[in-house]
């Protein structure tokens, strides 16, 4: 089959795997964090299958990137240190930041990630340096500084929203409290809604079917998760919690 043709079916597959994920996770939980449970196979240390979960996505990534006919030009070096940007930190910084001394997640979600995030990493560096074609004019094109711009906004809610999580625990602890201040008095993760607007920045920004498949899974992904640990603070902390917080979108979910 000609490598064209494979791309769009790769692409395809992405949003199918966006559908299915947003319906599999209404009825299922996926088994990590506060929602760890048995049942689901072998376990590996949180922090390790952290690191090997993402880290495809800038191995895989930055050689499939530089296989690619345009991985010299500009704009998609550029996009490249978007990416890489995200990724080199989810990869290799958050998971040593977590304070999850002792827990475990099973190795199963470690490898439906890695799945993911090689076909990610194939589809959306295969097209910024190769299928794609960013002249040297998209560098003034408002989609590229639109897109960028709401990416480094997400990104920057993303990481606050972490550090907060992560600072509800002195070292060595694993318990859960109740965040509280800033964005955490509208929902229970605004770390998933930084994490959705970089994706759609980067959608924005690359102008890419690819792009916008990998936004549409994050949402698949994130938002019934958000559902889920609403749902959770409520059973866990009962009246303690405030009632008005939301899932993900302050106001509306
Ligand atoms: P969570 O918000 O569930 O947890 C983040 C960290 O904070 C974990 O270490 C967690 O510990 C800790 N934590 C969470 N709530 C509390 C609390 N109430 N009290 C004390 N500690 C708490 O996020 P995820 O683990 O689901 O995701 C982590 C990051 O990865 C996020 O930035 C998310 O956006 C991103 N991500 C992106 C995905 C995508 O599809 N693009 C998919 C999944 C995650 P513990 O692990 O012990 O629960």
């Amino acid at each position: 089959m000609d490598e064209s043709v494979l791309y769009w079916w790769l692409v395809a597959t992405l949003f199918g795997l966006a559908v299915i994920t947003f319906l599999a996770l209404l009825f299922v939980t996926a088994p990590y964090g506060r929602h760890v449970r048995a049942g689901w196979g072998p376990r590996i240390p949180s922090r390790l299958g952290w690191v090997i979960m993402e880290s495809p996505a800038v191995v895989v990534f930055v050689a499939i990137f530089a296989l690619g006919d345009h991985r010299a030009e500009r704009v998609p070096l550029l996009l490249l240190g978007l990416w890489l940007f995200h990724y080199v930190h989810r990869a290799f910084v958050f998971p040593f930041r977590m304070r999850v001394d002792g827990k475990s997640m099973p190795a199963l979600v470690a490898l439906l990630a890695i799945g993911f995030n090689l076909l990610n990493a194939y589809v959306n560096a295969r097209w910024i340096s190769h299928f794609g074609d960013y002249p040297d004019a998209w560098i003034a094109d408002p989609r590229l500084w639109a897109g960028s711009s709401l990416f480094f906004v997400g990104w920057m809610i993303n990481v606050k929203a972490d550090t907060m999580l992560i600072e509800l625990r002195k070292p060595g602890e694993t318990g859960y409290k109740i965040p509280r201040g800033w964005l955490y008095e509208h929902v229970v993760n605004p770390n998933y809604l930084g994490e959705l607007l970089e994706w759609i920045g980067w959608a924005i920004a690359t102008w890419s079917l690819g792009g916008l498949g990998f936004a549409l899974y994050t949402f698949a992904n994130l938002a019934p998760r958000a559902v889920s640990n609403l749902k959770w603070y409520r059973e866990k902390f009962g009246d303690d919690f405030p009632p008005e917080r939301r899932a993900i979108i302050p106001f509306v979910w």
